[in-house]
């Protein structure tokens, strides 16, 4: 596939230059260069947002009859998948992941787009009894401009993810792409061009997140800011936010604790591991990174998990195109450099590195798969995020333990129990302090289910219907007949 060597912002309708120059950008797992992005500055951030307001101000998109405004919506999920091949390579190439698991989010992308599509119609006000002499009904309106701030981990699928709710409730978009994978993130632009969004509807743009991240978050101008990223970040963001009085949905990671018992059949508890930690290098924000197993079962489980690890065959994502037992590149060599530092810290503080835990011995942003044994709840390794392929197995003696240091960080994104007693597991899932609780499968659910974290893992909801409110309004309406 040839790549266009330099890539243009997309505001309104226009592809654009940036003010701060161009960026590079890498492919992790040698360091070679994909190709270059233009690089927004805050007088971009100015302009795309003017361009977001005259959309909405111009009432096109409110005005349009929910059916086609979703249908345009869904036409986006489908331009994505009509050049699925093209952009699942380019993803794999400047994120680093196996090519089979950029396929699987270039799917999840376009998923988003027909699910909040087939939404657009469903959003609904009520009539409010008043007595004879009124009539009283409610309307929901789009908050106007939304501004979205991408992470890089899922740079398709998170920008997905707000753009198709925000375009199905009538919102036009401001969105700032991560300045690590940025370039799949424009094919968003023709598709909102293909579907027929009129200018400004869409506007896309790369900037450091100092610069242009931060002018979008403390814009005068914008209505709602969606961001996706660390605590530190989302607290600047949300505070900037505040001081225009705009709200703000936050998903800001976790340290999410599988809970499994002696019951638990292990063969499918060793699937969701599979999945949950070493799935995208596991440099997700829903990770199972935290394993807390009965002490009966203990040392099976981290037998088997050791040997899950060892068995993935790590290296360039492009060369890993079919799914089986294999893992990419982390995105960059300070993402990779990070996780190992704090491996090294765990060592140090006591834990033990049953595998794993260093760097490969190659070129590359490559962590060895990695599980730690005699990890306690308070280590630092149990307690922050290190957004990497490491698991850290704790010990527990009963369910009580188990919940306790479940909820016993400051996050709360998802939660989980591996069981085959039912009441146990509904038990325990009313417990878990988390927004979402996965029994006997990590990660199971779609973009049907809400999600979104208690505590420092954020508020509000992305996906599910819960994630439509996020982008209107209520609007009452009363007459006095
Ligand atoms: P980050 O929070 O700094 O960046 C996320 C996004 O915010 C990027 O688009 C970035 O440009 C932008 N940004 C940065 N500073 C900003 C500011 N002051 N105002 C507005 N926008 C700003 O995350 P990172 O540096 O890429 O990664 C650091 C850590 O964050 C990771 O190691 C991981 O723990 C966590 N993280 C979590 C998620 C998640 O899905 N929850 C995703 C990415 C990173």
């Amino acid at each position: 596939m040839k790549i266009k060597p330099f890539w243009q912002n997309f505001i309104n309708g226009q592809y654009v230059d940036g003010g701060a120059g161009r960026l590079p950008v890498t492919n992790p797992a040698d360091g070679s260069l994909v190709a270059e992005i233009a690089l927004a500055d805050a007088a971009d951030v100015d302009r795309a947002v003017a361009a977001a307001r005259t959309c909405q101000n111009s009432g096109d998109l409110a005005a349009m009859r929910p059916v086609e405004l979703g249908r345009m919506v869904r036409a986006c999920g489908d331009y994505i998948m009509a050049h699925k091949d093209e952009i699942a390579t380019l993803l794999s190439l400047e994120a680093g992941k196996p090519l089979w698991e950029a396929h699987i989010e270039v799917a999840g992308a376009a998923r988003y787009f027909e699910y909040y599509g087939n939404q657009a119609e469903t959003v609904e006000g009520r009539s409010i009894p008043l007595g004879a002499g009124y009539l009283d009904f409610t309307v929901y309106e789009p908050l106007g401009v939304s501004a979205q701030i991408i992470p890089w981990n899922f740079p398709l699928e998170m920008v997905a993810r707000s753009m198709s709710a925000a375009l199905a409730t009538g919102n036009s978009c401001v969105i700032k792409t991560p300045e690590l994978d940025p370039l799949t993130s424009m094919y968003f632009a023709e598709a909102a061009k293909a579907a027929g969004f009129p200018d400004g509807a869409v506007n896309i743009l790369c900037g450091y997140g100092h610069e242009a991240g931060a002018a979008l978050a403390g814009h005068h101008d914008i209505n709602q800011v969606v961001f996706t990223g660390s605590v530190q970040t989302g607290i600047a963001v949300a505070t900037a936010a505040a001081a225009n009085v705009v709200p703000a949905v936050l998903e800001l990671g976790g340290k999410s604790a599988a809970i499994v018992m002696p019951d638990a059949d292990l063969d499918n508890l060793m699937e969701s591991v599979r999945w949950g930690i070493f799935f995208n290098a596991g440099q997700v924000c829903s990770a199972m990174s935290r394993v807390l197993v009965h002490e009966d079962i203990h040392d099976e489980v981290v037998e088997r998990a050791a040997s899950l690890a060892k068995s993935l065959d790590v290296g360039p994502g492009i060369e890993r195109a079919e799914y089986g037992a294999n893992m990419g590149a982390m995105v960059s060599d300070g993402q990779r450099d990070r996780a190992e530092g704090m491996c090294q810290d765990a060592v140090a503080a006591g834990a033990r590195a049953v595998t794993g835990g260093h760097k490969l011995n190659r070129e590359g942003s490559f962590l060895e798969p990695t599980v730690f044994d005699h990890v306690t709840p308070d280590m630092t390794i149990a307690q922050e995020e290190v957004f990497g392929p490491v698991l850290s197995v704790i010990k527990i003696k009963d369910e009580a333990e188990a919940i306790a240091v479940s909820n016993g960080t400051d996050y709360g994104l998802v939660g989980g129990i591996f069981t085959a007693d039912l009441d146990r597991a509904t038990q325990a899932a009313r417990q878990i302090k988390a927004g979402q609780v996965f029994i006997n499968e990590w990660y199971a659910g779609g973009v049907e289910t809400p999600f979104g974290g208690y505590g420092k893992s954020g508020y509000g909801r992305e996906k599910g219907r819960e994630a439509l409110w996020n982008y209107i309004q209520t609007k009452n309406i009363a007459i006095k007949m």
